[in-house]
Formats: C-alpha cells, structure tokens, sequence
C-alpha cells in the first residue's frame, strides 16, 4: 500500500486508518492498494478507479466546540486544527473500496446509510504539526511581558509629566517674583 498525502494529519495514522479498512474488505490485497489524500478544498469529493486500485480521498474534518472562529477573534490565539471526523471518513472509504472492486452506484446502498464501519472504532488520525494552542505558561509569560511593558511605559510617562510640571513650575515663580518685586501703588497713595 502507498499512501500519498497532501493533509497536514499525520501519514501514519492515515496509512493505519486505510489498513484496518482495505483489511476488512480485502483482506491480504490491501498491500496494492496506492491512495492519495487531500485536504477538502483541493478536491471536492473523493473517488476510486471502478475495479482497480487505487483511491482519491478527501479527508473529512469537522470543527470542535471550541473551534468556532469567534473565539479565536477574541483572545487572538491560534485556530487549533479540525478534528478528523473518521466515521464519516470510514464510511466513504468503504464506499471507494466498493467502486475499486468493481461496484457502481447502482449496485450498492448510499454511504451515508447504516452504521460507521465497525473496523474504524478506536483509530484516531491527528493533526501532523503541532499548531498548538498556548500552554497556560505561555500566557502568563505573555502577560508577564505586556505588564513589565506597562510599567516602563508609565514610569516614562511619569518622568516626562514631572519635567513638565518643573518647567510650568519655573514659569509660575518667575511671575510670583515680578509680582513681589512690582512697587505697592496703594502703599503711595496712603501717605
Ligand atoms: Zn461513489
């Protein structure tokens, strides 16, 4: 079997994923198999040779819970990578499967039908680069860093303000001197 993979998911998980599902349904022939997988968006929809061997798949994610794009708009932290939805995955691997035993539509139930294949369950496909989220460390340090940069931006503000209240300072003595130096006008006019 060879595997050709265009994913950012790990190749040996796919290649152990398409194992356990040629193994299932074709048994010892599973090693001749050439499979190539795509993110969705390069290709749309998978495919198969109609009675030989080889398989096109698009491989099928779905977004978690906590994968939803406003969340990451707010707090600015990476997209954590899709799940791979693998019953979904498997069902459309046994279906290719069919078509390169030589089946057509016509003569099988649609893909989405029935149950996941059972050879699926436990297989996992993850993603290949850790585009991790930031560990509760990286925020601290993060915020750490942003608190020392509010420190020294303030302590500069500071410094600034107080040598211009030294400056307005300077300026309001020179005119509380002129006034005391000025002569008194009612002190001539008593006598
Ligand atoms: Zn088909």
């Amino acid at each position: 079997m060879r595997v050709i993979n265009h994913t950012k998911y790990k190749t040996a998980d796919l290649a152990a994923f398409f194992r356990a599902g040629l193994k299932a349904q074709v048994g010892a022939e599973w090693k001749s198999y050439i499979i190539e997988v795509f993110p969705r968006g390069r290709r749309r929809v998978s495919k198969a040779g109609i009675g030989y061997r080889r398989i096109w798949m698009v491989l099928y994610t779905r977004a978690d819970a906590r994968d939803v794009e406003w969340l990451q708009r707010i707090d600015g932290r990476p997209h954590p990578p899709r799940r791979v939805d693998i019953e979904q995955f498997a069902r459309v691997f046994d279906h290719e499967i069919g078509h390169t035993l030589g089946l057509r539509h016509k003569d099988m139930t649609a893909w989405q039908d029935g149950p996941p294949p059972t050879w699926c369950a436990g297989l996992e496909i993850r993603p290949k680069a850790t585009t991790a989220l930031p560990t509760a460390d990286d925020r601290i340090t993060k915020r750490e860093e942003h608190v020392r940069r509010m420190v020294e931006q303030w302590r500069r503000r500071l410094a600034s303000a107080q040598r211009t209240l030294a400056k307005w300072r300077r300026k309001a003595r020179y005119y509380e001197r002129r006034a005391a130096a000025a002569p008194k006008e009612m002190d001539t006019c008593q006598l």
